[in-house]
């Protein structure tokens, strides 16, 4: 028999869209195990300011389709502190809170595995970011949604693009994770894209100069993902226009466009899929993991494994960008 009677729910750092749909599934599949919910409010400041709400099951119906998150996020810096860490240990234990279920992004699960760590408590993660660039976990909570909504933006910009002949670039989002980028420009026929990975490395603008930029096209759509590095999309547009003064260049930042709107299918069922698997996975006594999905098939990876920031670009969806964009 688990020990486990009380699960606390909390999303924190960025939002992403699928949110909802996991503190859904949590909510229900614990409770269908006899588990009672506390909703945490406002990530891990709702445990140190003690905003916390009973969750039945009606407290998550009819949020399956909407995007955001009904428990509300926040960034909380009390929380990295040992006080703040403390205070929010004493308010898991006033509430009679057993576990918890995190859903967040790198930054969230690495709240998690500290808290997990200094208190031994059990902790189970689901990966909800839209850049996809946890370890261990093909896809992440809100990244198809975010794709979708890049590849909506960008379609309706390349008509304005082709009917003016500009050359666009268009920041997506991706400080340290170019899934969004290079995905984002495959699945909407762009160019090229700028992603992190390869612009730490190695200058990809300027390979682009010395290879004859827009050779054989009066209109282009570059995806550049927002970088410290190259100054993301207007850093770019400033250095070509400098190279190129005859091209009409124009930038467009989607930015916060890109966190919300409804979740697509398989980000909901992604979300359904995990929270369930947290719940089986608490009632298995596992902890410290992270519900990731690996072809397919719902995988926990140890929260350690899962934030170390190292989760690979496939170089051959760089090759099929490069051979289908020229
Ligand atoms: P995300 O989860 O989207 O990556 P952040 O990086 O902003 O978002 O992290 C969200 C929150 O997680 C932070 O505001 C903080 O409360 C907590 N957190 C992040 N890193 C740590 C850490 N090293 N130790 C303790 N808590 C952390």
């Amino acid at each position: 028999m688990s020990e486990i009677k009380c699960i606390g729910v909390l999303t924190s750092g960025g939002d992403a869209p699928g949110m909802n749909a996991a503190i859904r599934a949590v909510t229900r599949a614990a409770i269908a195990n006899e588990i009672t919910v506390k909703g945490i409010y406002r990530g891990y400041r709702g445990l140190v300011f003690d905003e916390i709400e009973d969750f039945k099951t009606q407290n998550v119906s009819n949020i399956i389709q909407r995007g955001g998150t009904i428990l509300k996020t926040a960034r909380c810096e009390q929380f990295k502190t040992p006080e703040g860490m403390q205070e929010a240990y004493n308010t898991i234990r006033k509430h009679g809170i057993d576990a918890l279920v995190v859903i967040g992004g790198d930054g969230s699960l690495t709240g998690a595995r500290c808290l997990a760590q200094k208190y031994n408590l059990p902790i189970v993660g689901l990966p909800g970011t839209i850049d996809n660039d946890l370890f261990g976990t093909d896809t992440t909570i809100g990244y198809d949604t975010a794709l979708n909504t890049i590849i909506e933006c960008v379609d309706k910009i390349r008509d304005t693009a082709s009917s003016h002949e500009r050359l666009f670039f268009i920041e997506v989002m991706g400080r340290d994770a170019g899934f969004l980028a290079l995905n984002g420009a495959i699945a909407s026929g762009a160019e090229a894209a700028i992603v992190p990975e390869i612009s730490l490395q190695k200058d990809q603008l300027a390979e682009m100069i010395e290879h004859g930029f827009r050779k054989s096209k009066n209109s282009s759509i570059v995806l550049v993902a927002e970088s410290d590095v190259t100054g993301g999309a207007m850093g770019v547009a400033d250095r070509v226009k400098k190279s190129y003064p005859q091209f009409d260049v124009r930038v467009s930042i989607l930015g916060h466009l890109q966190r919300g709107g409804a979740p697509s299918a398989q980000d909901r069922i992604l979300a359904t899929r995990m929270g369930v698997a947290a719940i089986e996975a608490l009632l298995e006594d596992q902890r410290n993991v992270m519900t990731g999905i690996q072809n397919d098939k719902i995988v926990f990876v140890p929260f350690a494994k899962a934030i170390k920031k190292n989760k690979p670009l496939d170089p051959d969806l760089l090759d099929i960008l490069n051979a289908v964009s020229k």
